[in-house]
């Protein structure tokens, strides 16, 4: 994405009252360019990190991108064993890695987890849990929250929310406290209804937070007041 195109997205954000965005780094050069446009705009940050689809190319520049100013976590990183695009004994050795770094930095972890529940939680526990830990656009019903929320993670919930045949993910929302709760579009990807079809962008978080108000039966300024501090603390937004 260009460095325009970040601006477009953002100026529409703002329209819609998203004052706030973490642009997320998937490998070395999306994690460079977040650092940019974090750099470059104020209300956002970035995190940098290699996902777990890219593994198997290692971590070069990962560490010395985590020093630089506006990067507010580690990651996104994890296990994906739904796609297992990189093989996954190389998934748990760099995620591994990762989870390292966030202790060694004191660094919020954004972790990706997608049908590996066991081994997230396996590595996790093994590793120690680093004290501010998100599951990134959390997939998992009410037993997965419960075993993170239990070790202190926060859930991140994305526009799956609002896919009819999500009653799982609603199911875990309406059983998450509002302190460890947190909203994301995952844009381009996952765009919530009732736009569907089209690419997401970080606007569209407006839907995410009044569908887990309608699922908590709470004010939509509730979700957005609580969302908005949580984020504050768990990526230290304000400091
Ligand atoms: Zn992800």
């Amino acid at each position: 994405m260009t460095l325009k195109e970040s601006e477009e997205l953002l100026l529409a954000a703002r329209a819609a009252k998203v004052e706030r965005c973490i642009v997320i780094g998937t490998d070395r050069e999306t994690s460079a360019e977040a650092q940019q446009v974090a750099q470059t705009h104020e209300g956002v940050w970035a995190t940098a990190g290699i996902h777990p689809h890219e593994a198997e190319h290692g971590t070069d520049g990962i560490l010395e991108l985590l020093d630089q100013p506006f990067v507010a976590a580690v990651g996104e990183c994890g296990l994906d064993y739904f796609y297992d695009h990189s093989p996954r004994n190389e998934q748990r050795s760099v995620f591994a890695e990762h989870i390292g770094w966030a202790h060694e930095l004191d660094q919020t972890l954004v972790v990706h987890t997608r049908q590996a529940w066991d081994d997230t939680f396996a590595i996790l526990d093994s590793e120690g849990i680093p004290p501010r830990t998100v599951f990134h656009c959390f997939t998992g019903g009410v037993a997965e929250a419960q075993e993170a929320l239990s070790r202190g993670v926060s859930l991140s919930f994305s526009g799956i929310v609002t896919f009819p045949n999500a009653e799982n993910v609603r199911e875990a929302a309406a059983a998450c406290p509002l302190d460890q709760m947190l909203v994301e579009t995952d844009a381009p990807f996952l765009t919530p209804v009732p736009y569907r079809g089209k690419p997401n962008a970080p606007a569209n978080v407006v839907f995410v937070g009044q569908k887990l108000a309608e699922t908590k039966r709470l004010p939509v300024a509730d979700i957005a007041e609580a969302t908005w501090n949580n984020a504050s603390k768990l990526y230290r937004l304000d400091d």
